[in-house]
């Protein structure tokens, strides 16, 4: 219950082809069928932005009312790309600094650090950000000098909380980025994971309309194929470069990319335009079964605690209720560290992620992350079997220590 992955169960190779021969055709119809088109456009060197923006501004509006100028989208080797990408461009100096909620996810926080910008942690509830210290936050950082240049944020499910902004917090916090000027990177790779029943929160991004305070950053990697390694950034502010020229952050941001990593694979992109051709524009649908099986992994992990640790029951042990995404949180009456994590592996053959490794500072807490997406039910109920052995003994050293001192 560490690795945060999709689950693998639905892959299929054959897709690959299929959506390659469908994106194909797409271009070929383009182009009034250019063969030398389309070969250029699959085999080639290719735009530094993209390929399939287009098709990814149609799945936006289709899938999450996102509503914006395709040449305001990036396409990026996963979001991971688009993160960095981001954060180099905002970082003009070492005053420039990224606002973080703490515990945030290690790709956030590790690519400001290959950017060489400062992160400025922010509290947590379980709501998600507290912003009564962001707004603290902001205003020390400012009164030091520095420059709070964006907020990251995970709104949907976050990774590793599960926790999810509700739509006030997210009016809240656009309003916050405007009247402190900083802007917000919403990281969105699992809000399609909702019941299938249930009515989404709008992203900020779809709430942010024509104020343009928010970036918003995608992934393919659990809607589309993880392999393919696409994601994207929609960049569609005006701002001024270092050389003073105004212009799309998006341009500003290809500009980097072009230094980086020259242009995404054009034979990746295809592979998930065909995906989104397939599914006229819409991932909604098209993981309709994925949904329902981390829907109801949740759901299971959920029961299976409850039946381990009813209400009242010693040790204490507590967790969150996330509505959907890959992540639930455990508190428990001890600090985990990776050396309780090495014994629950090698004693108890179970798996987790200590909470510690989200906070960046290396001390201990008494939270660990279960990642529900990569199991079956059956698995998930053997590893919570085995994690609460493994808690109960724990629970049973301290005792013995405590009677000992
Ligand atoms: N953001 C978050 C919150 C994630 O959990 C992940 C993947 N674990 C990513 C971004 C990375 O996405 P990609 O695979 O598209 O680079």
């Amino acid at each position: 219950m560490a690795a945060g992955r999709p689950y693998e169960g639905f892959f299929d190779i054959n897709d690959v082809h299929e959506y390659l021969r469908i994106y194909e055709s797409h271009v070929r119809s383009l182009s009034g069928g250019d063969e030398k088109q389309v070969h250029r456009t699959l085999l080639q060197y290719g735009r530094t932005k993209g390929i399939i923006h287009d098709l990814i501004g149609r799945n936006l509006s289709t899938d999450e009312g996102i509503h914006v100028d395709p040449e305001s989208i990036v396409v990026t080797v996963g979001c991971q790309e688009a993160l960095f990408l981001t954060l180099r461009t905002l970082r003009r100096d070492d005053r420039d600094a990224l606002i973080a909620p703490m515990p945030c996810y290690v790709g956030a926080t590790g690519a400001a650090a290959l950017a060489d910008m400062r992160v400025l942690p922010v509290a947590e509830h379980t709501a998600g950000i507290d912003l009564e210290d962001l707004e603290r936050v902001v205003k020390e950082a400012k009164a030091d000098g520095l420059r709070p240049r964006a907020c990251y944020v995970v709104a949907d499910f976050a990774n590793p909380s599960g926790a999810s902004l509700d739509i006030d917090t997210r009016e809240a916090l656009i309003r916050l980025a405007e009247k402190h000027d900083f802007l917000v990177l919403e990281d969105n790779p699992y809000g399609l994971f909702r019941a299938l029943d249930s009515e989404s929160t709008p992203t900020l991004k779809a709430l942010d309309g024509d104020r343009r305070r928010v970036v918003y950053l995608g992934s393919y990697a659990k809607t589309g194929l993880p392999g393919a390694r696409i994601g994207f950034a929609v960049a569609d502010q005006r701002t001024a470069s270092a050389d003073g020229r105004t212009g799309l952050l998006a341009d500003q941001l290809a500009k980097v990319k072009s230094m980086l990593t020259v242009n995404t694979s054009p034979i990746a992109q295809a592979v998930i335009g065909g995906k989104l051709l397939a599914h006229r524009h819409s991932l909604r649908s098209a993981n309709a079964r994925e949904t329902e099986l981390y829907q109801g992994n949740l759901r299971h992990a959920l029961n299976e605690l409850a039946r381990h640790f009813p209400d009242d029951s010693r040790p204490e042990v507590t967790w969150n209720t996330p509505a959907g995404g890959f992540f639930v949180v455990l508190t428990v009456p001890f600090a985990v560290d990776d050396e309780l994590l090495m014994h629950s592996a090698r004693r108890h053959q179970v798996l987790w992620t200590p909470l510690h490794h989200f906070y960046g500072d290396g001390r201990p807490r008494r939270q660990l992350r279960l990642s529900l997406s990569y199991l079956s039910p059956d698995e998930i109920t053997v590893g919570i079997n085995r994690l609460a052995d493994f808690i109960r003994e724990q629970c049973d050293v301290q005792s013995l220590q405590k009677g000992i001192s």
